[in-house]
């Protein structure tokens, strides 16, 4: 069914590579989202056999296994800032000032830092993931895609049900644990930015999710 799409990457990453599969190794591929809803939205699948149909909070039970994916995190993280610094590095005000600095004459001793893109990305898993395929979402925080199209997709990565990689393992009494009963998905929408409320007028939203990107690409 379509909700074991993933597995055919895991099974054959070679088939799909350059365009869908970014890369992989013996126990890891990684991918392009197909539905992104964000500017740059990555996809880790685990490879291991025996955790790839497991629910993610039972999956990273395992210590040792975790360990193994947050370390895998840090890696797509990596490459995932150097692909935003590659698409909107010349737009950002920080990465200016760093070629200001170069082309001074002479040059100043010390270049300023160009702008650290790892701190505008996500990486974590949903509470109720839809594909059977254990997959951890390494995205841009934008959440800017014309793929963002249903009220869920918003609230799915701008509420606690995304869970974090760094949370887990997660305490036996997080509430995350029930994210049906906590409503996730139904809440009011609030601006990753701005913290500002859109009640449930989704257009209303997306239209400003626009002014905040446009912003956020030159920060
Ligand atoms: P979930 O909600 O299960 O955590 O997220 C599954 C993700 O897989 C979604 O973001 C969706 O867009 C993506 N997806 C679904 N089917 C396919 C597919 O066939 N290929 C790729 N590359 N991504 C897919
Ligand atoms: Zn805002």
């Amino acid at each position: 069914g379509v909700r074991d799409g993933l597995g055919a990457y895991i099974a054959k990453p070679e088939k799909y590579a350059p365009d869908v599969v970014v890369y992989h190794n013996d126990d890891f591929v990684a991918i392009h989202d197909m539905f992104p809803k964000s500017s740059l939205h990555l996809l880790l699948l685990p490879r291991d056999q025996t955790k790839t149909r497991m629910h993610p909070f039972d999956a990273f039970e395992d210590a040792e296994f975790l360990e193994k994916v947050k370390a895998e995190t840090r890696t797509l993280l990596k490459l995932a800032a150097g692909e935003l610094r590659r698409k909107y590095g010349k737009d950002s005000a920080q990465e200016q000032t760093r070629q200001a600095a170069l082309s001074a004459d002479p040059p100043p001793d010390e270049l300023p830092q160009g702008r650290d893109w790892e701190q505008d990305i996500v990486v974590g898993v949903h509470a109720v993931p839809s594909m059977n395929h254990l997959h951890i979402h390494v995205l841009s925080v934008d959440r800017y895609s014309e793929r963002l199209k249903h009220r869920k997709h918003y609230n799915s990565f701008s509420t606690p049900f995304f869970v974090p990689i760094e949370d887990f393992p997660l305490a036996e009494d997080d509430v995350r644990r029930n994210p049906t009963k906590e409503g996730y998905l139904k809440r009011d929408f609030t601006c990753w930015r701005c913290n500002r409320g859109f009640g449930n007028r989704f257009a209303e939203l997306k239209q400003h999710l626009e002014q905040e990107f446009k912003e956020w690409k030159k920060l």
